[in-house]
């Protein structure tokens, strides 16, 4: 691991934004292999060097991975000129590690989203060789029928062309007075508006949308839409 900041290397550990971090350093709370250090300039070597504040040993933290239950009216990019971001629901220490979303969902859509700076972890579970499996609960206008499942099963055309892979569409309950059906569908890519397209060749329309898993990990049920927490350990050791 290469040299980095003071400051950056107190920001990565929670000691907060770069303000909060400088007036530690003005404070003379901060020392590096026992000495006194006030400049946030100051190269320091993480797992090397020993940071301490006010007398505490500091454990370093690289990464960052947060589970959120992303609402409706937020985009999953990291700056936006007229949304607001996935990244702006997370305090400015936590953005300080720089994460960003493993993946897209639509502004509309809800749901299971992984935030973290691992660029390796985001790569693989992005990659299209490795058909990470995402699984989505939906609400469908029109009446949607084992014929639908079949020919997701077989493989989707898109309006463009596009032959989708395999998909899982399991119907959970048709309400015939509203026209409506609520479905749960398991896709192996991620196309752009995928799961809307896939619909939308079939005649019908995604009126709600929500990713319910990724790989292995699940969305937290427990979770209240809109908020978000560390991963844990096991469910981290699920996604690798
Ligand atoms: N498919 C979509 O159409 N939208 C999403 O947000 C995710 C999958």
């Amino acid at each position: 691991k290469s040299d980095m900041r003071l400051d950056k290397f107190l920001a990565h550990t929670g000691f907060g934004t770069r303000k909060e971090t400088k007036d530690l350093l003005k404070k003379k709370a901060v020392e590096v292999n026992g000495v006194c250090v006030k400049d946030g300039k100051f190269q320091v070597k993480p797992f090397v060097d020993q940071v301490a504040v006010y007398g505490e040993v500091v454990a370093y933290q690289e990464f960052i991975y947060l589970m959120l239950h992303k609402p409706q009216g937020v985009v999953s990019a990291t700056i936006d000129n007229v949304n607001p971001t996935v990244i702006d629901l997370l305090t400015p220490a936590e953005q300080n590690f720089e994460p960003f979303p493993v993946g897209r969902l639509d502004k509309d859509t809800e749901g299971l989203l992984i935030l973290t700076n691992d660029g390796v972890l985001a790569h693989e579970l992005l990659s299209p060789k490795k058909h990470v499996a995402k699984r989505y609960e939906a609400t469908i206008e029109g009446i949607v029928t084992q014929e639908d499942s079949d020919a997701f099963k077989k493989g989707v055309v898109l309006s463009d062309g596009y032959q989708c892979q395999a998909a899982e569409l399991e119907i959970v309950s048709v309400m015939p007075d509203e026209g409506t059906s609520s479905i749960f569908v398991t896709i192996h890519e991620g196309k752009f508006h995928q799961v809307k397209r896939m619909f939308e060749a079939c005649g019908k329309k995604v009126v709600y949308l929500k990713r319910v898993a990724m790989g292995l990990l699940e969305l937290d049920p427990t979770l209240p839409l809109g908020n978000y927490r560390p991963l844990t350990q096991e469910e981290l050791n699920l996604l690798k």
